[in-house]
């Protein structure tokens, strides 16, 4: 199997989710035997199949945080991947909004569907899980759901970050200075206006402090939606990075964003956190 992401929606903001202007299925990482599908919102289901993917053959599911169109459709999507139940596999990672709820926030795993997993994983930021030959590392956002995280994926050859919903802060850019692709939820676009969630000029910031190989933008909101490609190649030019905007059913390898002696720092890595891993 050829590894990849693949992205089942590139909605963002609660307008293009709710009138489907794109999907919001979230994003597939194939990496070795192993799939991920991240952040399952509402169509899931629908847009695995129109593009291919087998909610079967996951390995693990991830959900960063418990807005709608990050997670509407978890309960559907384990009930999938298990075959109801009979055949229980697959891990949950998830921010602890889904499990436990907060304050403000309701748990949306329902209990019938926690069992047909083999295991639920809470993810705090910095928290380390290995699955199969897979690392992942949660990654601290600053969001309205204040448990929502980001994460890392460290695959043999590369390593693909994904912020998340966030507001733009330094030290949530620096988290991401070792990734080769990094994908980025940019709902608004250059001078667009929304506290909780980043915009163009955020995206520059973020690539003026760290330089993944590749960016790819996405969970956009309707202004984005307007001309994504225009927006990704401002960022690019003022940036000199190379970005692109992801579209529904776009496919990326990350073995062809590999930086060399990758697999010198997956070593040196897994022997600094041989501790505190799960
Ligand atoms: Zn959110």
């Amino acid at each position: 199997m050829v590894d990849r992401i693949l992205f089942l929606g590139t909605a963002g903001s609660k307008e293009a989710v709710g009138k489907q202007l794109k999907g919001s299925g979230g994003i597939v990482i194939e990496s070795g035997m192993n799939q991920f599908m991240i952040d399952p919102g509402p169509g899931c289901l629908a847009k695995a199949r129109s593009f291919g993917i087998n909610p079967r053959a996951n390995t693990a599911i991830i959900v960063t945080h418990t807005h709608l169109g990050h997670c509407n459709d978890l309960n559907a999507l384990i009930d999938a991947t298990t075959l109801g139940g009979e055949d229980r596999h697959a891990v949950l990672l998830c921010s602890k909004s889904v499990i436990e709820g907060t304050e403000n926030l309701k748990p949306l795993l329902l209990e019938e569907y926690k069992e047909q997993l083999e295991r639920a994983i809470v993810l705090e930021p910095g928290k380390k899980v290995g699955i199969n030959e897979v690392e992942i590392v949660s990654t601290k956002t600053k969001h309205s759901d204040e448990t929502c995280i980001g994460f890392k994926v460290y695959a043999q050859n590369y390593t693909i970050g994904y912020t998340s919903d966030t507001q733009f802060l330094k030290e949530v850019a620096e988290q991401y200075n070792d990734v080769d692709v990094l994908i980025v939820n940019m709902k608004e676009p250059l001078m667009g206006k929304n506290k909780d969630c980043l915009n163009g000029e955020d995206v520059v910031k973020i690539l003026e402090v760290i330089e993944p190989k590749l960016t790819v933008l996405t969970h956009f909101g309707t202004k984005v939606l307007m001309d994504p490609i225009q927006q990704a190649r401002e960022i690019q030019r003022s940036t000199k990075c190379q970005v692109v905007a992801a579209k529904d059913g776009m496919a990326i390898n990350p073995t062809g964003f590999a930086r060399s002696m990758r697999q010198q720092k997956l070593k040196q890595f897994s022997e600094e956190t041989e501790e505190g891993s799960e």
